[in-house]
C-alpha cells in the first residue's frame, strides 16, 4: 500500500490553527490589546472600521521591538513570555503562547509598526497570508502599531458567518471593556467608524468603572475587600436597589484576567439573598488575587473559563465577603474618601434655556361620564392599580391602532369605535340586550371570564393584552406612526456604551412607536415624548428589560428586530396577572383581542384563551 499520510503545509496549517484563536474581530481587539498590555503601554489606543471587518488598529506606547522580533512576532510559537515550562506557574502577562500575532497573520492583512524607545528608526512590515511582503525602515514614535484589514479574506465561509456590524460591535465593546476595567492604570481609547466609543483616562478602579458605565454609577457601587491566605478580594458590588434586568454588568477577574465562573456568580447571588427584586441580576466588579500557581492558567485563548484548586473555599470567602459589605452598607452609608467630585454628574440644566410648557388637556374629560369611571381612580397606590388607572384615563390610546389615517385624530369619539370593534366580534358574544358589563367577570385576577353562544370563554389578561399591543405596536412601526406623548420634562435616563449601541440601533424603530429622543450622548439620553400607551415611570423598566431582550436574543435582520422589539414592549406595557380589573376594561381587552390578526397566541406562542362548550360541560356532568 502506498503511503498517503503528509504534512500540511504551513500556510494551511496556520489557518486552521488561526481558526481557534480568532473567532471573529473581536478575537484581535482583545489579541492586540494584551500584547500592547503586556508591552508595558501606558496609553491603547483602538480605531475600527465597520465592526472590524475593514480594519481593526492598536497604538500602543509600550516597549516595541527590534527589528528581528518584529520579523519574528509571527512566526508560530515565538514568544518573549516564557522561557520554559516552569514560567508557566507564575505567569505574570497576558500571553504566553505565542500564536496570536501568527494567526492573525495567517488569515488578514497585517501591518507592523514598531520601535522601541532607544532606537532612531522603527521597524515597518506588511504580512498578508503568512508572507512578508513588504519591509522597511521608518519613523515613528516609541511603541507599536499593528493594522489588521480585511480579516478572514482567504477564508469566505469565515467572513460570511460573522454578524451584523452591530452585532460584532458589540462584541468588540465587551471585550474591551473586559481589558479596560482590568487595567484602569493604563489610559485607553475606542474609535469606531471615526467616533469615539471611549476615551478613558488612567485613574483607579472605581472611577474606571464609571468612566465606562456611566455618571451615576458611582454612587450605586459599594467597596468589597478582603485578604485571606488563599485570595485577596477587591472590587464592587452594585447596591440592590439598582440590580438590573440583564446580567450585563458582572465581571469577575483572576490576576487581572476577566474570566466567567458561573460557580462563584453563585456565591455572589446567594450573598444578595432577600435583598434583589425577582429576575434582576446584581451587578458586580470583582477583583481576585491568587497565587498563579494555584489556578490552571493554561486555559484555551478564547475561552474565559478557569480552574481553582479551592474552589470551595473561594466560593466562602466570597460570598461572607460580599454578605459583610452589604451589611455594612445597610446600616450606615459608606464613607468613600477616594470618592472623586469630577465624578458628580453637573447639574445638567443649568447651562440650558426653559422650554416653554405645554398645556395638557384631558380629551378624556366627559362632565356626563358614569361615577363608575372615576371611582377606580381612587383605588390603591400600587404600581399595578397605576398601571390601571393611566389605562383607564388614556382609554383612547389603546384605540390609535384603529385609526383610519384620514380619520380627524382629536375630534373621534372613542366610544363610537368601542361600538364599531364590538360590531367585528358581535356574532362571537351573547347578544344581550342587558348591558355588556355583566358578560365578563375577572377570575383570580389573572383571567377574564365570557360567556359565548356555546358555552364559555377563558381569557389570559396578561397574554391577551399583550397579543393586542403586539399587534398594534407592528402596525405602528411598519405602517403608521404611533402618537406620542410629550413631556413637560424632559427624561434624562443613563445607560452604559453597550447599552446605547443597542438603543442607537432600535432608535428609528423607537421612534416609530412614539418614543422622541431629543439626544443620545454616549452615556445618556434625552426623551421628550414617549408612546401614548405608557407613563413616565415605566419607561425606564420598559428600555431596561427592552435591552435586556436584546441582549439575549440578537436577532440577525430588521425584520426580527422589529418583531422583537413589539414582543418586548408589549410584554412589559401589558397588564400583569394579579391586577385588578373592571368591567370596562375587562371589556375592552376581550373586544380588543377578537379584533386581533391571531388572538389565540401570545406573541411568544402561548394560547390566549380556553373555551369550554356546552357539550363538555354536558359531559362533565354525564
Ligand atoms: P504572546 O503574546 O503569547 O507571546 P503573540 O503572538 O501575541 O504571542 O506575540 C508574540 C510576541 O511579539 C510577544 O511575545 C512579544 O514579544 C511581541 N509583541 C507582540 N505585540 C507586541 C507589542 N504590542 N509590543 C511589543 N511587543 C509585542
Ligand atoms: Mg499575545
Amino acid at each position: 500500500m502506498t503511503d498517503i499520510i503528509q504534512l500540511l503545509p504551513d500556510h494551511v496549517a496556520n489557518q486552521i490553527a488561526a481558526g481557534e484563536v480568532v473567532q471573529r474581530p473581536a478575537s484581535v481587539v482583545k489579541e492586540l490589546v494584551e500584547n500592547a498590555i503586556d508591552a508595558g503601554s501606558e496609553n491603547i489606543q483602538v480605531v475600527i472600521k465597520d465592526a472590524g471587518k475593514t480594519l481593526i488598529q492598536v497604538v500602543d506606547d509600550g516597549k516595541g521591538m527590534s527589528l528581528t522580533d518584529a520579523r519574528m512576532c509571527f512566526e508560530r510559537h515565538a514568544t518573549s513570555k516564557i522561557k520554559s515550562a516552569e514560567d508557566l506557574f507564575s505567569l505574570q502577562t497576558k500571553g504566553f503562547r505565542g500564536e496570536a500575532l501568527a494567526s492573525i497573520a495567517a488569515i488578514a492583512h497585517v501591518e507592523l509598526k514598531t520601535k522601541p524607545e532607544d532606537e532612531e528608526v522603527g521597524t515597518h512590515i506588511k504580512v498578508e497570508g503568512s508572507k512578508v511582503v513588504n519591509q522597511d525602515v521608518c519613523v515613528c514614535p516609541k511603541g507599536t502599531s499593528v493594522s489588521v484589514k480585511n480579516l478572514f479574506y482567504n477564508i469566505p465561509a469565515r467572513r460570511n458567518f460573522l454578524k451584523s456590524d452591530a452585532v460584532e460591535t458589540r462584541h468588540i465593546i465587551d471585550e474591551f471593556q473586559r481589558v479596560a476595567l482590568a487595567h484602569p492604570q493604563i489610559a485607553f481609547s475606542l474609535f469606531h467608524n471615526g467616533s469615539e466609543l471611549f476615551q478613558l483616562p488612567e485613574t483607579n478602579h472605581r472611577q474606571r468603572i464609571t468612566n465606562i458605565f456611566g455618571g451615576k454609577t458611582n454612587e450605586k457601587l459599594v467597596p468589597v475587600t478582603e485578604e485571606t491566605e488563599i485570595v485577596e478580594i477587591s472590587g464592587f458590588v452594585g447596591k440592590p436597589e439598582f440590580a438590573k434586568k440583564s446580567r450585563g454588568e458582572q465581571f469577575f477577574f483572576v490576576n487581572n484576567r476577566f474570566i466567567k465562573s458561573p460557580y462563584l456568580n453563585h456565591a455572589v447571588v446567594v450573598a444578595f439573598e432577600g435583598l434583589l427584586k425577582d429576575k434582576s441580576y446584581p451587578s458586580y466588579f470583582l477583583f481576585l488575587k491568587v497565587d498563579p500557581k494555584s489556578i490552571d492558567i493554561n486555559i484555551h485563548p478564547t475561552k474565559t473559563e478557569i480552574k481553582f484548586d479551592d474552589e470551595h473555599a473561594l466560593y466562602a470567602i466570597l460570598r461572607s465577603a460580599i454578605k459583610h459589605s452589604l451589611g455594612q452598607f445597610n446600616v450606615a452609608p459608606v464613607l468613600d474618601f477616594d470618592r472623586d467630585s469630577n465624578l458628580d454628574t453637573p447639574y445638567e440644566y443649568k447651562n440650558k434655556s426653559a422650554e416653554v410648557p405645554q398645556v395638557e388637556v384631558d380629551r378624556n374629560f366627559n362632565p356626563f361620564q358614569e361615577e363608575n369611571a372615576r371611582t377606580h381612580k381612587t383605588r390603591s397606590n400600587s404600581f399595578s392599580s397605576n398601571f390601571i388607572k393611566e389605562r383607564g384615563e388614556s382609554w383612547e390610546s389603546l384605540y390609535t391602532g384603529l385609526q383610519t389615517e384620514d380619520e380627524p385624530k382629536p375630534d373621534t369619539d372613542f366610544r363610537e369605535i368601542e361600538f364599531e370593534s364590538e360590531e367585528v366580534t358581535g356574532n362571537l358574544f351573547q347578544p344581550s340586550e342587558d348591558s355588556q358589563e355583566k358578560s365578563t367577570f375577572q377570575l383570580h385576577k389573572k383571567y377574564i371570564v365570557s360567556t359565548l353562544k356555546s358555552g364559555i370563554l377563558v381569557i389570559d389578561q396578561h397574554r391577551a393584552h399583550t397579543r393586542i399591543l403586539y399587534e398594534e405596536m407592528l402596525k405602528n412601526i411598519t405602517v403608521s406612526a404611533a402618537v406620542s406623548q410629550q413631556l413637560l420634562f424632559p427624561l434624562n435616563l443613563q445607560f452604559n456604551t453597550h447599552e446605547i449601541e443597542i438603543i442607537k440601533q432600535l432608535q428609528d424603530s423607537l421612534e416609530q412607536t412614539g418614543f422622541v429622543f431629543s439626544e443620545v450622548k454616549s452615556d445618556s439620553v434625552q426623551i421628550v415624548g414617549i408612546p401614548t400607551l405608557i407613563s413616565e415611570s415605566e419607561v425606564e423598566i420598559l428600555l431596561e428589560q427592552l435591552i435586556a431582550d436584546f441582549e439575549n436574543d440578537v436577532p440577525d435582520n430588521g425584520f426580527s428586530q422589529t418583531d422583537l422589539l413589539a414582543k418586548s414592549l408589549a410584554k412589559g406595557m401589558a397588564v400583569k396577572s394579579g391586577t385588578l380589573l373592571n368591567n370596562t376594561e375587562q371589556q375592552h381587552i376581550v373586544n380588543r383581542l377578537f379584533a386581533c390578526k391571531e388572538p389565540g397566541l401570545s406573541p411568544s406562542n402561548r394560547s390566549v384563551f380556553v373555551t369550554l362548550t356546552v357539550d363538555e360541560l354536558d359531559k362533565k356532568f354525564m
